[in-house]
């Protein structure tokens, strides 16, 4: 690629940012105006003319999506591939430092990744050990204590003991991280803090990277924490150029500690920050951008920051009060569907936006019913159902004895005859020796030790059963491992035991998962000395199935407002504007909150190329609770001349259709619609709302929510409903 080709497609404004001289660089700029299209020129602008090698560059990003494609353009700006170039998420990057540096982290060579869930589950049991109650001491609440601890940089032994509540908490954090000593395992904050503790503590080695990563460039820095702005001034040493874009207004992860302050903190940090700013818009219509615009400016905190654009007006924002979630998942997916059939969109075009991953469901219901192919970003991933960890569990153990998690979440399942009491009496051999529950099991079959004949025999077949085949698949390709590990072990039979659609789901997941191993190539320059099985659990924790089977299907997209940073759609859906949901009702109250909540809105809206689409409704049943609501008031924030209400028009017959002989074209002739949501009057049932409405002719029914007689489908032309 001719240098040109990197300039010739940036605006003015663009082209400075990207052919700065060498030097610290922040460019501070709105949604869609180029910045991360920016930071990968200039990516291949240091390599083509300022004479860097791939190998100098460090490019971080906040998802492992952002991180492949922006991995993706700069390699073919400079016309490489799979370069082992180090473009990733912070997690990612410091996962593969750790990797290579096991030694010096202090980590066995086979450490493995504990998600979230499981990170939950080993909270739990070092609880149960020091015997806290869970309802005075909450397992989320502890966990949520010891990730915001590491996010901060402090260990256990930094916090003050002496005050009895952090001192509690202080005592758990301790256990918990023996307990992931001993089991060769670290969490997702730990990869971090790990690495800068890792760097701190040996200076060559930092040396060594500091003088490799001569340019550091980093997007979306407006969501960087404590931690991470740590393991960036660390990297980048005083020989380095960092070059960071980012956008104050689109700052959403402060309730993870995330701080926009480092955005003032990196100017006063690197002197000599060149500031550069970009105004014009590429992404979003003019109607889009004004709505973003006018919502954003309601925020008092902001650098302030100029957006325009040379598009179009485009298509007003289409605006629908559902009457309840699946009315609103109805009225979304009838009108993807029409515009794939109709309009011949890509279902990639299309995005359906959410803030919180329980409002998934409804949507996937709606879109499975339907058939429509779609995967959901985030939310109960891929790699975290249930049958599939079962799996991974299996495999953990299999790559490391010592991991105890995984050991306790399979040693009975499929059931086999080791029940709590034995687990228990492992647990507390491992406790009181100090190592992990794989280590005393054996110990206590080889020396007995307290375990009835059964149970011993029982145990003693479960280890073999593990050591036989890790041994025997040690050399086989990984989908063939797996595949026998789910037949050896008897997982497959124990989950599709049922003729349910559950049981077949389950199956078709473990295959999917067999796919995926397949298709998981290791990243040759980097993971070249793993096993390919720790490889591709590592992958699984990490990349949280992002990369699974049926990705190159064209498929609709859902995620939340959150996994949609950086991202831009076509067609963007934006479901659930309720007051309590978004914004969220733990926000309303402080304003600092209201605010992170607004720009979550703007990023939301400014991922729309052509077409937003905003519903809300009236009435929810979330998290088994049945909620009445208003509009979000980031609804009433947009300029109305910009809005258009949808009203939802249903067909269906009236009831002098019926029995005239004049058979169904008559019937049509007849039609009387019915709203969804509209009131009606019955003769007997009273007063209600029309919920659905289905068929057509003389079978066409109507679905009433009667306010005393309650929810009752209806033969429209018997029902002689009256509209009210
Ligand atoms: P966000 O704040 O949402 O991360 P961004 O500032 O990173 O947005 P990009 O994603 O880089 O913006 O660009 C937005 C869109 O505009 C992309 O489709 C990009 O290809 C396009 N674009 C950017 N600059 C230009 C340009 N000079 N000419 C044409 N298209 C452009
Ligand atoms: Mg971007």
């Amino acid at each position: 690629m001719e240098v040109s080709d990197l300039i010739d497609p940036l605006n003015p404004a663009q082209r400075e940012a990207v052919t700065a001289p060498l030097g610290h660089a922040l460019v501070l700029a709105g949604a869609g105006s180029g910045k991360t299209r920016v930071l990968t020129h200039r990516a291949a602008w240091l390599v083509r003319v300022e004479g860097a090698t791939p190998w100098n560059l460090l490019a971080v990003t906040f998802t492992n999506k952002a991180a492949a494609e922006m991995r993706g353009r700069i390699e073919e700006r400079l016309g490489i591939s799979r370069s082992g170039l180090w473009v990733g998420t912070f997690h990612g990057l410091s996962h593969r430092l750790l990797r290579l540096h096991w030694q010096e982290a202090g980590l066995p060579q086979g450490f493995q990744i504990l998600d979230s869930e499981d990170q939950r589950r080993l909270v739990k049991r070092v609880m149960r050990d020091l015997e806290l109650d869970e309802n005075r001491w909450p397992v989320r609440q502890l966990q949520g204590f010891i990730n915001a601890r590491k996010d901060a940089g402090e260990r256990a032994e930094d916090l003050d003991s002496a005050d009895p509540y952090t001192g509690q908490m202080a005592r758990v954090y301790a256990a918990y991280e023996q307990a992931c000593r001993s089991a060769g395992v670290v969490d997702f904050a730990e990869l971090m803090l790990r690495t800068v503790e890792m760097l701190q503590n040996h200076l060559e080695l930092l040396g060594h990277y500091r003088r490799r990563f001569r340019h550091v460039l980093v997007d979306e820095f407006q969501d960087t924490n404590g931690i991470q702005y740590e393991w960036l001034k660390l990297l980048a040493g005083p020989e380095s150029d960092v070059f960071i874009v980012g956008d104050d207004d689109q700052s959403i992860y402060g309730w993870r500690g995330a701080r926009v302050e480092n955005l003032e903190r990196f100017r006063k940090d690197y002197t000599n920050t060149r500031v550069l700013r970009l105004e014009q818009n590429y992404r979003s219509t003019r109607t889009i951008l004004d709505a973003a615009n006018t919502l954003i400016a309601r925020n008092s905190d902001r650098l302030g920051k100029k957006l325009w654009t040379e598009g179009e007006a485009g298509e007003p924002i289409a605006l629908y009060a559902a009457f309840n979630e699946q009315d609103e998942a109805r009225f979304v997916v009838e009108r993807l569907m029409a515009m794939v059939d109709e309009q011949g969109l890509a279902r990639s075009d299309i995005a359906i936006l959410y803030r919180s991953n329980a409002q998934s469901r409804t949507f996937e219901e709606a879109l499975m019913a339907r058939r429509v192919p779609y995967r959901v970003y985030g939310g109960l991933r891929f790699f975290e159902r249930a049958e599939i960890k079962d799996a991974l569990a299996y495999l953990r153990l299999i790559a490391n004895r010592d991991d105890s998690a995984a050991l306790e979440r399979v040693i009975n399942t499929p059931t086999r005859g080791i029940g709590n009491r034995t687990v228990e009496t492992l647990r507390i051999a491992a406790r009181d020796q100090d190592i992990s529950l794989w280590a005393a099991a054996r110990g206590l079959v080889t020396h007995g030790g307290g375990l009835p004949a059964r149970a011993g025999n029982a145990l003693r077949a479960f280890l073999d059963l593990i050591d036989g085949l890790a041994a025997e698949t040690a050399e086989v390709a990984l989908p063939e491992r797996i595949e026998t590990m789910l037949t050896r072990t008897g997982l497959r039979a124990h989950l599709g035991k049922d003729s349910s659609d559950r049981a077949q789901d389950r199956l078709e997941n473990l295959d999917e998962l067999i796919t995926a191993a397949g298709n998981f190539e290791q990243d040759t320059s980097v993971e070249a000395e793993m096993e390919p099985l720790t490889a591709f659990l590592a992958h699984a924790a990490l990349e949280a199935g992002e990369g699974q089977a049926g990705a190159w299907e064209d498929c609709v997209q859902l995620m939340t407002l959150h996994s949609a940073k950086g991202l831009e759609f076509p067609v963007v859906f934006l479901a659930g504007l309720e007051e309590g949901l978004f914004p969220h009702r733990m926000s309303v109250e402080e304003p600092g909150r209201l605010e992170e909540e607004r720009r979550l809105a703007y990023v939301g809206i400014t991922r729309a190329r052509q077409r937003l689409l905003i519903t809300y409704a009236e009435r929810r049943r979330l998290h088994g609770r049945d909620d009445f609501a208003i509009a979000s008031r980031f609804i009433r924030e947009l300029p109305p001349a910009l809005v258009d209400e949808v009203r939802a028009r249903f067909s269906v017959t009236g009831p002098n259709a019926a029995g005239s002989g004049l058979g169904e074209e008559a019937a049509t002739a007849t039609e009387a619609a019915f709203g969804l949501g509209e009131r009606v009057q019955h003769s007997r049932f009273g007063e209600g709302v029309v919920l659905d409405c289905e068929g057509n002719g003389p079978n066409a029914r109507v679905q009433v929510n009667f306010n005393d007689a309650g929810t009752k489908w209806l033969v429209a032309a018997y029902a002689n409903l009256e509209r009210i």
